[in-house]
């Protein structure tokens, strides 16, 4: 079978599907191939993020976080529910038929944009063609004039760590345990051992995270990463810093896991093991023979800062290429990606991507951190605001944790803030439109904030900035 196109997106993930729905948008002809299959052998739309990855994972921390709320915080409210048991199979049901209603809905969105999707793998031959294989192997020859590689990443493994899927396994399979292991241990302290750690400590496993750096968060605000250790600790999560894995054997149903610290070699046995070191760039099959892609030393496709390879016409976004492996990120690059190859105007603003952690206390920044503000030389104040002091933080039993702006002292521009708890993911919305929009931190303390809501928190912390809090104690 041949196709005609204007574009071919290959990877129906978080940063091919907008790409494909932004070109259709643009009166395009548009095909998009996935290759994505779920753990049961079907076919879905929406890559890691919906399959594996931001969908899931929220979905088990929102009900982890409700089942340890249940049995710790209601009481405090004045409710008495007895005896709460967890229904696991009943917790995992709803993250899969959340992940289905979701990924079914890139199927209706692809259909109502006049898309054709291809479930198969897609190839990049010479000349802009592309070769699409079907489930049962049948190949359709697809022309087109331009084509966008969204192949997205998979996870790292340890050669010293023999993933088996079982005991040793990645944070898809974690994401789908049916049982809730009596001793876990995580390798890596990113974003994803943090999130899975949280979820299953929550459900009741003893979580151990050893990470071989000795900083904790080093991606994060140093203040914010500080005051999110402190919490993670108290709440029973054990982080080992400075502790390399060097190796993990299955021995008679429990994973040995040797590491080492500054103290020397050690052991640790745990009932199942989740390696969460990193992704990498997925580019496995991706272009035929002879077809001369350019990728960077690290295997990502190498990208100008419009998302254009070296190839004409071929374009690369999400997590196949450089820059944060963010969801919001990829989106952004694929609807960029369309509307440049519409003739329109396209642009990302990578100094202005937004970051989240989905802990409790949650964590999310947008801009510089203190620690790169202060190497880079520029003059800065900071101000910051505890949410112990906010009203409506208080009244959800949630007042743990600051948000945190830091503004230059000579224009007084906003270039960071930084906040954890309650709802920070939400709350980061609003700085990273005030940086947008270059807003001064005066533009931030101009601005009225709805009483009591979080958000005061971030107006409070712009006007700390200049020692004029009204609702704390300025320092
Ligand atoms: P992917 O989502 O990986 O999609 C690529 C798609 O292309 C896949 O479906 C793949 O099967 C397909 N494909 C690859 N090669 C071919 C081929 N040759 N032919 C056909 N199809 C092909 N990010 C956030 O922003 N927020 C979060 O909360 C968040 N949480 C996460 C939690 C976890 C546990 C994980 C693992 C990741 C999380 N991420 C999160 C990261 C996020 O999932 C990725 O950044 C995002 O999915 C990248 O999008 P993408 O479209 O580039 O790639
Ligand atoms: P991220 O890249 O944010 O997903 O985080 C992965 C984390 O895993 C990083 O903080 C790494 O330092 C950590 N890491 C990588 N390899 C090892 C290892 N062998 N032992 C412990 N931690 C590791």
């Amino acid at each position: 079978m041949t196709g005609q196109f204007d574009v071919v997106v290959i990877g129906a993930g978080p940063a091919g599907y907008p790409a494909a729905i932004r070109a259709a948008q643009n009166k395009l002809k548009v095909a998009c191939i996935d290759e994505w299959r779920n753990t049961d052998g079907s076919y879905a739309f929406g890559g890691t993020c919906l399959n594996a990855g931001c969908i899931p994972s929220k979905a088990l921390l929102e009900s982890s976080e409700l089942y340890q709320r249940a049995k710790e915080e209601f009481s405090i409210h004045g409710i008495n529910l007895g005896d709460i048991k967890l229904d696991l199979a009943a917790m995992q049901k709803r993250r899969a038929s959340i992940v289905r209603t979701m990924t079914g809905g890139i199927v209706a969105l692809f259909k109502a944009n006049g898309i054709t999707a291809y479930q198969g793998h897609g190839k990049l031959l010479a000349d802009n063609t592309v070769e699409s294989t079907g489930p049962d192997g049948s190949k359709s020859i697809l022309k087109t004039r331009h084509v966008v590689l969204a192949s997205g990443s998979v996870p790292v493994r340890l050669k010293s760590v023999p993933h088996d899927g079982k005991l040793i396994v990645d944070s898809w399979n974690a994401l789908e345990f049916d049982a809730v292991p009596k001793r876990l241990g995580i390798i890596g302290a990113g974003v994803i051992g943090l999130e899975l750690g949280s979820v299953w400590r929550r459900l009741g496993s003893v979580v151990t995270i050893l990470e071989a750096v000795d900083q904790f968060l080093p991606i994060a605000d140093q203040t914010i990463a500080r005051e999110a250790q402190r919490h993670f600790k108290k709440q029973g999560l054990i982080i080992e810093l400075g502790a390399r894995v060097t190796g993990a054997k299955v021995v008679g149903g429990a994973v040995n896991v040797a590491y080492a610290d500054a103290q020397g070699e050690h052991s640790l046995q745990v009932d199942r093991l989740v390696v969460a070191v990193g992704r990498r760039p997925f580019t496995e099959g991706l272009v035929g023979d002879g077809v001369n892609l350019e990728m960077d030393p690290r295997g990502f496709i190498q990208v100008d800062d419009h998302c254009r390879t070296n190839l004409p016409d071929v374009w690369a976004i999400g997590d196949v290429v450089r820059g944060p492996m963010l969801a919001h990120k990829g989106k952004e690059e694929g609807i960029m990606v369309a509307d440049l190859i519409a003739g329109r105007y396209g642009e990302v603003n990578y100094q202005i991507i937004p970051s989240v952690i989905y802990t409790a206390p949650e964590i999310a920044w947008v801009g510089q951190t203190e620690e790169q503000v202060k190497a880079s030389g520029r003059a800065y104040k900071v101000g910051s605001f505890p949410f112990a002091a906010s009203g409506r933080a208080r009244a959800m039993e949630a007042a743990q944790g600051m948000a945190k702006v830091i503004s230059a002292v000579d224009d007084d521009e906003v270039l960071g803030v930084h906040v954890i708890g309650p709802m920070a993911g939400e709350l980061i919305a609003e700085a990273v439109l005030a940086m947008e929009y270059s807003a001064s931190t005066e533009d931030l303390q101009r601005t009225i904030h709805a009483h009591p809501t979080l958000s005061e928190a971030i107006h409070e912390a712009a006007l700390a900035v200049d020692k004029r809090a009204i609702d704390a104690i300025n320092r």
